[in-house]
């Protein structure tokens, strides 16, 4: 091994946490390798300590799997939710009875993104546990997953009086709040919810039905466009499109060509 090569410090210090991994159970942020190879290069300074001339190779390694091995995800949500729960940014808090930072697995493929909690979520502090909720449950059933196996939040953290549309100075507050959440969690796909979490994260005004047939990404991650499961309550003809593009999300999941 080239022990200044930025990419093969890297590449060991990837074994290292797979193998800490599946020893340990534990899950790690591997950085995406943009990110990552300045924070190799610059280990040395960023950490305080000087890697020895004598196990370069070695110590560098050592460097770089600390700070990744550091990096645990659920530890990493727990603090971030913990930082922001109390918010006061906009208006919203004034009737809030819980902050709905989003549940499910740390480690998630899969993230779902929904609008804004509604009562039975500012009641709970849940995402999705009403009766969309429960259809939304029943949906990532029919993919073969159990609901903890996915990540489920919503472009708001707070619910809006009467349900009414997030306003734009209420997106623009929360919106890093779900963007820090997706660099945590890390998903191979995000599956956004109904027209405004659409429109939200992939910065259109183009209705429900266009944003359907379109790929998209966001920040580098797959994105599908699907109804809101409030709406196929009250449209159940929108169930079988809705099924067409979920399973979509889980061929992006399995990682097989659409
Ligand atoms: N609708 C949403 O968009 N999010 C929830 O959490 C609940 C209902």
């Amino acid at each position: 091994m080239d022990k200044n090569d930025p990419r093969q410090i890297l590449a060991q210090a990837r074994r290292f946490a797979e193998d800490l991994s599946l020893f340990e159970g534990r899950h790690f942020i591997v950085p995406k390798e943009s990110a990552a190879l300045g924070s190799v290069s610059n280990i040395a300074d960023s950490s305080g300590k000087e890697a020895p001339a004598a196990e370069g190779e070695n110590a560098a390694t050592f460097m770089a799997v600390e700070s990744l091995v550091a990096f645990d995800q659920g530890d990493a949500l727990d603090a971030f939710r913990e930082e922001i729960c109390e918010c006061t940014c906009c208006t919203l808090e004034a009737n809030r009875n819980q902050f709905v930072f989003g549940s499910g697995n740390p480690d998630a493929g899969i993230m779902f993104v929904g609008e804004a909690p509604g009562a039975d979520e500012d009641q709970s502090g849940l995402p999705f546990v009403g009766a969309a909720g429960q259809l939304l449950t029943k949906i990532i059933e029919a993919m073969g997953l159990p609901r903890e196996e996915v990540y489920i939040c919503n472009i708001l953290k707070c619910r809006p009086p009467n349900n009414r549309d997030p306003q734009p100075e209420e997106i623009a507050q929360c919106e890093p709040y779900l963007k820090r959440q997706i660099e945590l969690v890390q998903p191979r796909v995000l599956c956004t919810l109904g027209r405004f979490a659409a429109q939200t994260l992939l910065r259109s005004n183009l209705t429900m039905g266009r944003l359907r047939q379109s790929e998209h990404s966001y920040e580098g991650v797959p994105v599908v466009a699907t109804y809101h499961p409030a709406a196929l309550l009250r449209n159940p003809q929108w169930k079988r499109p809705t099924w067409e593009d979920i399973k979509k999300v889980r061929r992006l999941y399995d990682g097989v060509a659409l």
